[in-house]
């Protein structure tokens, strides 16, 4: 890269990325590390090729090109705690003195109040070899900025303005703000895991929520052509692509659903349609996780949501899934759902009215409390193997990248 100039006169020229609780992991620090660097590259990869730096806890990206859109991307990658785009210089203390001030003046510049700020300096050193020690460097740098304006009050407890300096061997950056990354761990380090994703609230979010505890999630839907239309699947589409935000690869299966739905209504007892038709869809994600390698379902239900989601309906629903099945809402309040929903940017899509597959020949008096045994004894009047045989082979699959 070529050093610039006058660098704060023009964009930051990197990205230091901050990491919370990977440092906790012991032994697999690296692992988390790594998976955390692979998903910050192809994170950027749609705005910008990177080169990326990984040393003693601190990972620098370095941007060919969009410095703040490559930031703006970062921002919503699993295990990122802060990130601060940040300018560069020698790391002789005279630049980064000057680099300090120009960057502080076009911070002065955007802030959003007049008046007196608090500030100080933090120093960080990676290269322990530099003549002075952080305290000096602080003051230093501290003392050069403070004669350039009249704005600013020292302050070292909880200042509203941090001035960041970090000293690297060949390097020295400069940075104002710290943007919050959404948390959580780093995508693939929990494992796969397949989604059931409805068209509704809850069902984004629970796949969200997954992600950010690092697995790597995909998404199965059922469909029942012609009962539903199309708008329905496009709906479910629209919803990966959101969520692809934050994973940037992501694979749907769309699976027809209708003959296994008509099979139900004629042959089996009406109370049970929901259940039954949950537990085939439970079946069916459990073949298609197998063959993806996930190792759990996941759903959108909440505990006494609606009439299918007693804790009785949902062991008569789990007993089909050949996985553990895990629900990340299950004590969640509507309003809980409808906040994350809103803040991942589901919320819009999701309470479009499209039909749910689950409306088709509702039964008029859902069971609320079912038992196994009777779905069971329901399910031997189905030809459950040949149902689940000709809903795989009419599989669609649909592989949806980030959006740009
Ligand atoms: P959501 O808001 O996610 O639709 P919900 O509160 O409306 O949830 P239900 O409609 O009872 O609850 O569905 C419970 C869960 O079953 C959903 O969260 C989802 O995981 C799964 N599910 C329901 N319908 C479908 C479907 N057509 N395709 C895939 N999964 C579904
Ligand atoms: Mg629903």
């Amino acid at each position: 890269m070529i050093p610039n100039q006058e660098p704060a006169d023009s964009g930051p020229e990197m990205i230091l990325v901050r990491y919370g609780e990977l440092a906790l992991k012991g032994k697999n620090r690296s692992f988390f590390e790594h998976a955390l660097v692979r998903n910050l590259r192809s994170a950027a990869a749609y705005t910008s090729p990177v080169r990326i730096e990984l040393s003693r806890g601190r990972i620098a990206v370095f941007p060919e090109r969009r410095v703040m859109e490559v930031a703006r991307r970062l921002q919503d990658v699993f295990g990122v705690k802060t990130i601060s785009p940040a300018w560069g210089c020698e790391p002789d203390a005279d630049p980064i003195a000057s680099l300090a001030q120009r960057v502080m003046t076009r911070t002065l510049d955007e802030w959003p109040t007049s008046g007196d700020i608090s500030f100080r300096v933090r120093t960080k050193r990676s290269d322990k070899s530099f003549p002075m020690t952080s305290t000096e460097l602080d003051l230093y740098i501290a003392e050069g900025v403070l004669t350039n304006t009249d704005r600013l009050r020292v302050q070292l407890k909880g200042a509203q303005l941090e001035l960041g300096i970090e000293v690297r061997e060949k390097r020295a950056y400069v940075f104002t703000k710290r943007l919050p990354g959404p948390g959580g761990l780093p995508g693939g380090t929990a494992g796969r895991m397949m989604c059931l994703l409805s068209g509704g609230i809850d069902s984004p979010v629970a796949a969200w929520l997954a992600m950010k505890r690092g697995a790597r999630v995909f998404f199965v839907t059922y469909h029942s052509h012609p009962y539903i239309g199309d708008a329905s699947k496009k709906k479910v589409i629209d919803l990966v692509r959101r969520l692809s935000r934050f994973q940037v690869r992501c694979r749907l299966f769309i699976v027809p659903f209708t003959e296994i739905q008509t099979s139900i209504r004629d042959l089996a007892p009406e109370a049970y349609r929901t259940v039954l038709y949950r537990r085939f869809m439970q079946r069916l994600a459990s073949r298609l996780a197998y063959r993806e390698k996930c190792r759990a379902l996941l759903t959108g239900e909440s505990l006494g949501q609606v009439a299918s989601q007693t804790i009785e309906n949902m062991t008569c629903i789990e007993d089909a899934s050949d996985l553990p099945v895990l629900r990340p809402l299950v004590c969640f309040d509507k309003e809980e759902a409808v906040r994350l929903a809103r803040e991942i940017g589901t919320y819009e899509t999701s309470i479009q009215p499209e039909p749910d597959c689950c409306t088709v020949f509702m039964p008029r008096r859902p069971i609320i409390f079912g038992s196994l045994e009777e779905c069971r004894a329901a399910e031997e009047g189905l030809e459950v193997e040949g149902l689940m045989a000709r809903a795989l082979e009419g599989v669609e699959r649909v592989d949806i990248e980030a959006e740009v």
